[in-house]
């Protein structure tokens, strides 16, 4: 008899009206099952394309190329705009998630002046605190944390009761790395607001992944990352969204030449344009930002919307797996079970976490592993099936039913 599970993961499949963008990825082994996308999305076929001709553009074109080079930062954030829900003009390509974060975050400080306070969450990704703990080290303020549940998540009404009228910056993941919980962006947003501070989010885990809404949220700022869900590559740059109004009022400080009024004249004093362009820095990685664009462009085609439906679908389907296979061989769920409170992975926690990760990742499903004693699977919308997750799940379950794992190393070394 086919299992009921099966069935239904095919049904879902062939229901999908997203179901033909996982042709515009590059996919060498189908029997691999990839639930790594929120680390490292898959390579679209457009990219390999794009970045053939863009070094043959450096060879040829050589200095001429960055004519067409110059734009690609801008191009690509107006695109990201409408993933993010942002308007036109408000996302840009720049540096990394981190050095973007430690601009923003010190451009708003500067713009809260007498304020001495940061609010940020205890279970934040290690960059954003350590960042911003920097920061706090430099100018003598505080970080004020607000204690998460590293299963459940940030509550609103806890950070609202960080908030007073010495906090500057309030700064959070949308969605949390380890367990997929996502933020009340909107009601934290507007809590900030009435006490005056400004917020910031990272988005590394929601963007591609989550309806964000940035406009409708009147968000301030934001950074992300496009490797991930957005599918850039290793290292792609990252992105930052400045709302309209703020941006002739923030000055970044790290005062680069490509952040400059009209750059080119090479004048004697810094002064930044009233625009997004303000929050750049240096030269721009192209062949990289390149492919960033391409792996925008690949979401902002199939919209948001959908694809935030699929990763409900996925993940909802994913837990109901993992409550009827996984639970009673020891394993725990550790992701909201609300959809309207998570993104589009699913953490377990299991006490042999690392090692079923290796025993999975010899049997050709790659997870992500995440201490304390989880396994992270992410569950990359544009070209995850469900018949996937069945094949990955099965083949976690058949592993720790028969104790496969136990024969791999009991302590994690380096990136999984
Ligand atoms: C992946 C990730 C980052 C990565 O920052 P980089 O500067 O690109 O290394 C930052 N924040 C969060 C929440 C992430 O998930």
């Amino acid at each position: 008899m086919l299992d009921p599970f099966l069935a239904e993961a095919r049904a879902l499949d062939a229901a999908d009206p997203l179901a033909g963008f996982r042709d515009d990825f590059v996919i060498t082994d189908p029997d691999t099952v990839y639930l790594d996308g929120n680390s490292l999305g898959r390579l679209p076929k457009a990219t390999r394309e794009t970045l053939r001709q863009a070094v043959d553009a450096w060879g040829g074109d050589l200095i001429d190329g960055w004519h067409a080079w110059l734009p690609v930062g801008r191009e690509a954030g107006d695109v990201l705009a409408g993933v993010l829900g942002a308007e036109p003009g408000e996302v840009v390509l720049s540096d990394s998630t981190s050095v973007n974060l430690y601009k923003l975050a010190v451009a708003a400080l500067d713009a809260r002046p007498g304020r001495d306070v940061i609010v940020t969450d205890d279970d934040n990704f290690p960059t954003d605190r350590y960042i911003l703990e920097g920061i706090a080290a430099a100018r003598g303020l505080e970080v004020r944390r607000v204690g998460a549940d590293i299963d459940e998540g940030l509550r609103t009404e806890d950070v609202e009761a960080a908030l007073d009228d010495r906090v500057a910056l309030v700064c959070l993941s949308h969605v949390a790395y380890r367990s997929g919980a996502l933020a009340d962006l909107p009601a934290v947003t507007a809590a900030a607001h009435r006490h005056g501070a400004l917020v910031l989010w990272d988005l590394c885990h929601s963007a591609g992944a989550v309806e964000i809404g940035l406009t409708a949220a009147d968000a301030d700022l934001a950074v992300g990352c496009t490797y991930k869900y957005l599918n850039g590559g290793p290292g792609a740059p990252a992105f930052l969204y400045v709302r309209r109004d703020l941006q002739d009022v923030l000055v970044q400080p790290i005062r680069g030449w490509f952040g400059q009024t009209d750059q080119f004249a090479m004048g004697p004093d810094y002064r930044p344009p009233p625009t997004i362009d303000r929050f750049l820095v240096g030269t721009p990685p192209m062949l990289s930002g390149l492919a960033a664009l391409e792996g925008a462009r690949i979401t902002a085609r199939a919209g948001i919307g959908p694809v935030a439906a699929k990763a409900r679908t996925l993940t909802d389907y994913a837990l109901r797996l993992a409550d009827a296979w996984l639970t009673p061989l020891g394993f725990r769920v550790a992701t909201p079970r609300d959809p309207a409170r998570r993104g589009s992975h699913l953490s377990l926690h299991h006490p042999a976490a690392w090692q079923l990760c290796q025993a999975l990742k010899a049997e050709r499903v790659v997870p992500d592993h995440r201490p304390p004693e989880r396994l992270r699977l992410g569950f990359a919308p544009l070209y995850t099936r469900h018949t996937d997750l069945h094949t990955g799940l099965t083949r976690l379950r058949d592993i720790a039913a028969t104790d496969r794992h136990l024969t791999f190393p009991i302590i994690p070394q380096g990136l999984t």
